[in-house]
């Protein structure tokens, strides 16, 4: 399981922001936030534990996307990349990029 990083995304306005990792059990739309750096999430929607596997370059992830000024618009998925995030914000016309 690979994080996805939303912050105020749909559906997901109570939390603040962070990392979620949704849960990869068939037909489960369990997510959970898991703290940084953990090994395991457990869902607690179908209570399947999972690995979790952080992206080696998450700190830069959160910096592109901290940059956006709208909320929604700070998720990532585990195919983007820095340059991806940093391209988009370029595309949006966010200063620095
Ligand atoms: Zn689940």
């Amino acid at each position: 399981m690979t994080p996805v990083f939303y912050d105020n995304a749909p559906g997901y306005k109570q939390i603040d922001r962070g990392w979620i990792v949704l849960c990869a059990t068939p037909d489960c739309t369990g997510a959970e936030r898991p703290r940084i750096g953990a090994s395991t999430m457990t869902c607690v929607a179908c209570d399947t534990t999972w690995p979790i596997t952080w992206p080696v370059d998450r700190a830069d992830i959160e910096r592109v996307l901290a940059d956006r000024p709208v909320p929604a618009t700070r998720a990532w998925l585990p195919t983007e990349t820095v340059a991806d995030l940093a391209a988009e914000n370029a595309a949006h016309g966010i200063a620095g990029y």
